[in-house]
């Protein structure tokens, strides 16, 4: 949740991944500019995202709306996979993976004493550091032919 900025949700989409990332309880949140999209027929359901147009589409939920859908350009929130999707809620669930993958290169493949400075130097110590770790699953995925 300390994550939910728009630099950090920025540079995510920057990278070409989607930030999935609990709502932090800002001043707008309270006021409701996270909310979807409503009309007189109900609250707006997600049509879909457009990574190129950096956009979800929502729709009213009986279609007599004019227009009956509209994109809503990307940000904090309003991201692309909304947070009340079920591809968000399952996406999120993951994130227990990462953070065990995350501790064990920290405490079994050395991530974690770092003995250099700079972020140069620990950019490097951790691309070998994870180099080693896959250089090590794959001997075990595909062991060498004698
Ligand atoms: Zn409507």
């Amino acid at each position: 949740m300390g994550y939910d900025t728009e630099a950090i949700h920025a540079a995510c989409e920057a990278r070409g991944s989607r930030p999935i990332i609990p709502l932090k309880q800002t001043p707008g949140v309270k006021r409701g500019d996270h909310r979807p999209p409503e009309c007189e027929h109900g609250t707006w359901t997600f049509a879909g995202s457009d990574p190129a147009r950096g956009a979800p589409k929502w729709r009213c939920p009986t279609g007599d709306c004019s227009p009956a859908s509209r994109w809503i350009k990307a940000d904090r929130l309003h991201p692309l996979v909304p947070r009340e999707s079920k591809r968000w809620k399952s996406l999120y669930r993951g994130r227990a993976c990462v953070e065990r993958e995350f501790g064990r290169l920290k405490h079994e493949w050395a991530l974690l004493p770092l003995r250099v400075r700079g972020v140069e130097r620990v950019r490097l110590h951790a691309d070998l550091t994870i180099l080693a770790k896959l250089a090590c699953a794959l001997a075990r995925a595909a062991p060498a032919q004698p």
